[in-house]
C-alpha cells in the first residue's frame, strides 16, 4: 500500500555524499536516481583539449578527467564553505583538519597524490571508503523491511554479529569523588527485612552525610538553592528529611517535577520508604490523576499541577515547604513557578523555598533569588569512557538497537545493563520490537535480555519493571525517553546508548504554529546522559554521532521552553490570577514578546480575552480545564450546539494521544479493517474518536471489545478518567451535560469553535495551505481522511517527520469559519 511504501523510503533514508564530504539525508530512491544521473553524466562528458596538461605534467585522458572533475568539486566546496550554511548537515570526519576547520585545499592536493599513485588502484577513490558504507546502509535498510536480500538467508544469530557498528573512543569523562564512596562508605548494620535494607540504602545515598546541614541551612535562610548530580538522592530524600524534622506539622511539603511519570514513581519510592501506603502520606498528583488524601503531607506533583493549585490557593497557604525540582529542565510550567512563588515568599516569610537541579548553572537560580545561598551536595561519579561512531548514522534507531546487541553478546552478562535514549512512545515500541525479534531463537547461545521500557504514557503497573533489580545472568536494556536524562535513577547502568535526539516542541511565533520535532540534544544534555553510566562503577557512553557533531553541531545547552512555546495556555492562567501585565512580570529569561503577543491574539480570537486584554466569562470558564485553550474553549461552546456530551469525550480521546489504535505485526489487515469501520461515512478523525468511546460504552467497558476492534484497553480507561473529571469540570462552569450524537454537524460545529485557527484548504496538487498563515501541510496518512481529501479541514495538531503533517483531521465548511469567528476570518467573493 502507498503507507507501507512511505514507511518503508523513510525507513531507507540514506546520507547521500555530495562529493565534497558533505552528507546529507536523502530518501533512498532519490539517492539511486542521482547516482545513476551522474554515471550518465560522466559518460557523457567529453574532454576538448588534446594536450591534458596540468602544471606542466603531461596527464592521460583519464587522469585528465578525473582532475577536471576534481576541480570542478574544488570550486564547489570554497563557494559552498564561503556561503557556509551546513548547519542541517551532517560533514565526514576526514573532512576536517585539526582544529576542526574545513581544509579542502589539503583535501584536494590529497586527493590529486592518491590519484596519481598508480599503484594504489583502490586509494584512487577518495571516496570509496564513505561509498562501500553507504551500500552497507542501504543493504541495511533493505534488510529491514524484508526484501528477498541474500542476508537474510543468515540467521539471526549471525546477523548480530555481522551487523556491527565501530565506535572511536574518543574521551574520558573524569570520576568524581570516587575515593570518597571506597573509603568513606558508611556503616550499615545486616538488614533483616526489606524495610531494613531500604533504610540502608537511604543512608548510603551521597546526600545523608549533610542531612544535618541542609537542615540547618533551611533553618538559617528562606531560600535554599540545593545542587547535586542526579542520583544523590535530592528528590526522595530532602522531603523526607525536611518531613522527620518536623516541616509538615506546619503545612505540606510539595516537591515539583517536570514529568508525570518522575512524580508517580519518585512518590512510590518515597512511600516504600517511609512505610506507607501511596495516596496516604506521601502522594502524588498529575493533570487528571490526583493520588493524595486528608492525610498527605509529602506531596510530589507535576509543575503544571502546582501552577494550577495557585488557582485555588493564590498564597499557597496549605504548604510549608515548595521544593521546585529539577530546576535546569526549566519547562515552561517551571519557568513560571519561579515568578509566582518569589512573590508570595515575599509576603509570607514562613514559607520554605528550595530550588534543587542537578547542574551546576545554579549561580543564574541564586541571582534570581536575590542571590540565595546555594548547597552544593559533593556528587559522585566513576569515569566514563566516551565513544563515538566513526561516521554520522543514518538511522540512528537501527544503529542504538545493533550497538545494544552489539554490547550484549560480546560482555559478560552481570557487569551492568544498558541505557538507550529515544525520542518517543512510538520509537521505544518499535525498538523493543525489533530487539524482541532479533534475540528470538537464540535461546541459549546468547544471555537473556531483559527489555524495560520507560516513557510518559507507560502505564502505572508497568512502571515499576525498570527498577527491579536485574536477574544474575540476565542483562536489562532500558528503552527511555529524555525522562531517564536527569528525572529518574535506574541502578546498575553501564553502558549508555546516546542517538543524540529528543523530542521538543518547536513553535512560531510569527505563525502561531506549534510542532512536535525531533532535534539534536545539547552539549548539557549529552553530558547528562553520558553520566548515566558512571553511577556505580566505571561506565561507557556510545554516542551514535560523530566527535566533530559534538563539538560543532551541538548546542552548549537546551533552549528553555519558555522561549520556544505557544504561551497561549500560560497567559490564559496568569490573567487567571489576576496578573494582567505580562511584559512586566518576573521572568528568569523572558519570552519572545512576539510570542506572548501571539498568545494574547489567540484567546483574543478565541474570545477568552476582550479588546482590553481582561479576561472574559468564556476566558473564565476555559481557566477551569486543565486543557489546551483550544480545546477548552470547543468544550465551553458546546454548550451553545447542546453537545457537551459528544464533545467532551472526544476531548478526552484527543487527550491521550495516539495510543488507541494498534496494529500488531501479523494482523495488520484486521487491524486496519477494525479502524475503517469507525471511519465509515468519511465522519473525519474527530467523530471517530468519538464512535469508538460511544461504542466501548455501549458493550459497558468491555474489554474482550477492545481486543476485538484493536483498540488498547488502558488507553481506553485512561480515556474514561478523562472523561469523568471533565464532566465534573462541567458542572463546576455551569455547563450542562447534553447529548446530541446524530447532529453531526453542531459537534464539528463546536470543534471549529475551539479549532478554527487550525483551519486549511485542499490545493490542487493534494496538500493542503493553512488559511490564516498559509503553509504548506499535509494529512496524516493514518488519518481516515487521508484517502478522501475534503476541501476544507480543521485539524487537532501538527507533527513534523518527513512533512509537515496535520494530525486528527475533520471536514468543515467555510461559512462556518466566518459564522464562528468573524473577527477571525472574512468572505472573499
Ligand atoms: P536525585 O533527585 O538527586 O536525582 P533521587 O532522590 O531521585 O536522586 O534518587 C536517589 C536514589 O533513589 C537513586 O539511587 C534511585 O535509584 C533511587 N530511586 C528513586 N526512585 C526510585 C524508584 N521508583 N524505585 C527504586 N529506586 C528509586
Ligand atoms: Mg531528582
Amino acid at each position: 500500500t502507498k503507507k507501507e511504501e512511505e514507511e518503508a523510503i523513510r525507513r531507507s533514508n540514506v546520507l547521500e555524499n555530495d562529493g565534497i564530504g558533505t552528507l546529507r539525508k536523502v530518501s533512498r530512491q532519490e539517492y539511486l536516481k542521482k547516482r545513476e544521473q551522474k554515471k550518465l553524466e560522466e559518460l557523457r562528458d567529453d574532454i576538448e583539449d588534446e594536450q591534458y596538461l596540468f602544471e606542466g605534467v603531461k596527464l592521460t585522458e583519464a587522469e585528465y578527467r578525473e582532475l577536471r572533475y576534481k576541480r570542478e568539486i574544488y570550486e564547489l566546496v570554497k563557494k559552498r564553505t564561503e556561503e557556509s550554511d551546513y548547519t542541517n548537515e551532517y560533514r565526514m570526519p576526514e573532512a576536517y583538519d585539526q582544529e576542526g576547520g574545513v581544509n579542502q585545499e589539503k583535501r584536494f592536493a590529497v586527493a590529486l597524490q592518491r590519484y596519481r599513485d598508480p599503484a594504489a588502484e583502490e586509494k584512487m577513490n577518495p571516496f570509496a571508503e564513505q561509498e562501500a558504507w553507504e551500500e552497507h546502509q542501504i543493504g541495511k535498510a533493505t534488510l529491514k523491511f524484508g526484501s528477498k536480500d541474500k542476508k537474510q538467508k543468515h540467521d539471526d544469530y549471525e546477523f548480530v554479529f555481522e551487523d556491527q557498528i565501530e565506535f572511536i573512543k574518543a574521551t574520558v569523562m573524569d570520576g568524581v569523588n570516587v575515593e570518597q564512596e571506597l573509603t568513606e562508605a558508611p556503616e550499615v548494620s545486616a538488614a533483616k527485612t526489606a524495610f531494613e535494607k531500604l533504610q540502608n540504602d537511604r543512608k548510603t545515598l551521597p546526600v545523608y552525610p549533610y542531612r544535618d546541614e541542609l537542615l540547618q541551612a533551611v533553618n538559617d535562610h528562606q531560600v535554599l538553592v540545593i545542587v547535586g548530580e542526579t542520583g544523590s538522592g535530592k528528590t526522595t530524600q530532602i522531603p523526607q528529611y525536611l518531613h522527620e524534622a518536623g516541616y509538615t506539622a506546619r503545612g505540606k511539603i510539595g516537591c515539583t517535577q517536570p514529568r508525570r511519570v518522575a512524580a508517580m514513581s519518585v512518590a512510590a519510592r518515597v512511600s516504600q520508604e517511609m512505610g506507607v501506603k501511596l495516596g496516604h502520606e506521601v502522594g502524588y498528583s498529575i493533570r487528571f490523576e490526583d493520588c493524595t488524601s486528608e492525610k498527605t503531607v509529602l506531596k510530589y506533583m507535576t509543575d503544571g499541577m502546582l501552577l494550577r493549585e495557585f488557582l485555588g490557593e493564590p498564597d499557597l497557604a496549605s504548604y510549608s515547604v515548595v521544593m521546585v525540582d529539577e530546576a535546569h529542565e526549566r519547562t515552561l510550567s517551571t519557568d513560571i513557578l519561579f515568578g509566582l512563588v518569589k512573590d508570595i515568599a515575599r509576603f509570607r516569610p514562613d514559607l520554605k523555598l528550595l530550588i534543587s537541579s542537578a547542574t551546576l548553572d545554579a549561580e543564574k537560580f541564586s541571582d534570581y533569588f536575590d542571590s540565595a545561598p546555594i548547597f552544593k551536595i559533593p556528587g559522585r561519579r566513576f569515569p566514563v569512557e566516551i565513544h563515538y561512531t566513526k561516521a554520522p548514522e543514518a538511522d540512528y534507531l537501527d544503529a542504538a538497537i545493533v550497538t545494544a546487541l552489539q554490547i550484549h553478546v560480546t560482555q559478560p552478562p552481570g557487569d551492568g545493563d544498558i541505557l538507550v535514549f529515544l525520542t518517543g512512545q512510538e520509537e521505544i515500541e518499535t525498538a523493543e520490537e525489533i530487539l524482541k525479534h532479533r534475540t528470538r531463537g537464540l535461546g541459549t547461545k546468547i544471555a537473556e535480555l531483559i527489555i524495560c521500557p520507560i516513557y510518559a504514557n507507560l502505564p502505572t503497573e508497568l512502571q515499576a519493571k525498570i527498577f527491579e533489580p536485574t536477574p544474575e545472568g540476565a542483562r536489562k536494556v532500558v528503552l527511555a525517553t529524555n525522562i531517564a536524562e536527569t528525572s529518574l535513577t535506574i541502578d546498575g547502568i553501564k553502558y549508555v546508548i546516546d542517538p543524540g535526539f529528543v523530542k521538543m516542541k518547536s513553535y512560531n511565533p510569527r505563525t502561531g504554529m506549534e510542532s512536535l520535532l525531533v532535534t539534536p540534544i545539547s552539549k548539557a544534555s549529552a553530558n547528562q546522559r553520558a553520566g548515566r553510566s558512571g553511577r556505580t562503577g566505571p561506565g561507557k557512553c556510545f554516542r551514535l554521532y560523530t566527535a566533530y557533531n559534538y563539538y560543532n553541531d551541538l548546542d552548549d545547552n537546551t533552549i528553555p521552553e519558555i522561549q520556544r512555546t505557544n504561551l497561549a495556555n500560560v497567559v490564559l492562567s496568569l490573567k487567571s490570577l489576576g496578573i494582567n501585565d505580562l511584559l512586566n512580570f518576573d521572568f528568569m529569561d523572558p519570552p519572545p514578546s512576539e510570542a506572548l503577543l501571539k498568545a494574547l491574539e489567540l484567546l483574543y480570537a478565541l474570545s477568552a480575552l476582550n479588546k482590553h486584554g481582561e479576561l472574559t466569562k468564556v476566558g473564565r470558564r476555559m481557566a477551569e480545564f486543565p486543557l489546551d485553550p483550544m480545546l477548552s474553549k470547543m468544550i465551553v461552546a458546546s454548550d451553545k450546539y447542546k453537545c457537551s456530551d459528544e464533545i467532551i469525550s472526544i476531548a478526552a480521546m484527543l487527550s491521550i494521544g495516539n495510543s488507541i489504535f494498534y496494529r500488531p505485526k501479523d494482523k495488520q489487515v484486521h487491524a486496519d479493517n477494525a479502524r475503517l469501520n469507525f471511519h465509515m461515512g468519511n465522519v473525519g478523525d474527530h467523530i471517530a474518536l468519538l464512535k469508538v468511546y460511544s461504542s466501548w460504552k455501549e458493550t459497558n467497558f468491555s474489554t474482550q471489545w477492545c481486543y476485538e476492534n484493536y483498540i488498547q484497553v488502558r488507553s481506553m480507561k485512561r480515556a474514561r478518567d478523562i472523561r469523568d473529571q471533565l464532566e465534573g469540570l462541567l458542572e463546576r462552569v455551569e455547563i450542562e451535560l447534553i447529548s446530541n450524537s446524530n447532529d453531526l454537524d453542531a459537534i464539528k460545529k463546536a470543534i471549529t469553535s475551539g479549532f478554527f485557527p487550525n483551519s486549511a484548504k485542499l490545493q490542487k496538487n493534494g496538500s493542503y495551505r493553512t488559511v490564516k498563515h498559509p503553509q504548506t501541510v499535509h494529512i496524516h496518512p493514518s488519518s481516515g481522511l487521508a484517502q478522501v481529501l475534503p476541501r476544507w479541514v480543521v485539524y487537532h495538531e501538527l507533527v513534523l517527520t518527513t512533512k509537515e503533517y496535520m494530525r486528527q483531521v475533520t471536514e468543515l465548511k467555510p461559512e462556518w469559519l466566518v459564522e464562528i469567528a468573524p473577527h477571525y476570518y472574512q468572505l472573499k467573493d
